[in-house]
């Protein structure tokens, strides 16, 4: 169907080399965009590469680390020389530092700022001159940090919560060149990043399970659908919206 084809389309997805970040590879791969896998750890990526090829898609990979500035512009520049384009940016490399508020050092802080909030921000400058050629879609993921807190999560809330607030302010700016900004806020998902909270906390695995509707964690799969959607012709005139994926967790009182 035309208005969930991405054929032609290039997608990059920073964070593509696992977890939720492929997952959304995966769907937007399958409706026909190619897909520039950027991650840190080399071998992840030409992991999920050769997955996303196996599975019919096309893509490719280029080494990214969102925490430099030079790095974040350095991966835009390359995907236009390779592709000539760039329509969908997907905003997904994230990170946490679980500790209580008086423990964090200033250092951690912006590591966790930086990978989670400021990455997203130099990603979407670097990509504009591009996308206002022909429009364009960003996808910020979010989290329900962007709208609960938790007493080991302070820097990751104010990185989420900012990402939704950057999310609107950016769609305001550039909905005149047809560029499209939204949010997904995932629910608890089993990745990488959930398997050292659920070390970490105790007792998370039980308490998210009781506390989600749909009685199950999340997986990575679960994020292919909405990433279609979001990038593609179907979400034209949806821009500056917060989308929760979550089984219902954020609706449960
Ligand atoms: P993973 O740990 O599986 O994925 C995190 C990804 O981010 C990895 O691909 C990692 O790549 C990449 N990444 C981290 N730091 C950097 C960096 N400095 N430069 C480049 N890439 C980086 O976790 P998830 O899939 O769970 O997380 C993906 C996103 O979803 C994150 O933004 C996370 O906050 C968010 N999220 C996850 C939830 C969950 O329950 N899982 C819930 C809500 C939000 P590499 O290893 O190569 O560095």
């Amino acid at each position: 169907m035309q208005l969930f084809d991405l054929s032609g389309r290039v997608a990059v997805v920073t964070g593509g080399n696992g977890g939720i970040g492929l997952g959304m590879a995966k769907g937007m791969a399958a409706a026909g965009a190619t897909i520039v896998v950027a991650g840190r750890d080399a071998a992840k990526n030409s992991a999920a590469v050769k997955e996303l090829v196996a599975a019919g898609g096309k893509a490719g990979a280029i080494p990214v680390d969102v925490l430099e500035e030079d790095s974040c512009r350095a991966l835009i520049d390359q995907t236009m020389k390779a592709h000539g384009r760039l329509d969908i940016l997907v905003n997904n490399a994230g990170m946490s530092i679980r500790k209580q508020p008086e423990q964090y050092t200033r250092a951690e802080w912006h590591t966790v700022l930086d990978s989670n909030l400021t990455s997203a921000f130099l990603c979407s400058q670097a990509a504009y001159p591009a996308m206002k050629q022909r429009g364009g879609k960003i996808i910020n993921i979010g989290s329900m940090m962007s709208i609960f807190g938790a007493p080991f999560a302070t820097a990751y809330a104010a990185s989420k919560g900012g990402m939704v607030q950057m999310t609107k302010s950016l769609a305001t700016a550039w909905a005149k060149d047809n560029i499209q900004v939204n949010a997904i806020l995932p629910g608890w998902i089993d990745t990488a990043l959930t398997k050292r909270a659920r070390e970490q906390v105790q007792g998370l695995h039980d308490s998210v399970l009781k506390r989600t509707p749909a009685a199950r964690w999340g997986v990575p799969d679960d994020f292919a659908g909405i990433a279609v959607f979001l990038a593609a012709p179907a979400s034209d005139f949806v821009t500056g919206a917060t989308i929760a994926v979550d089984g219902g967790y954020s609706s449960l009182a």
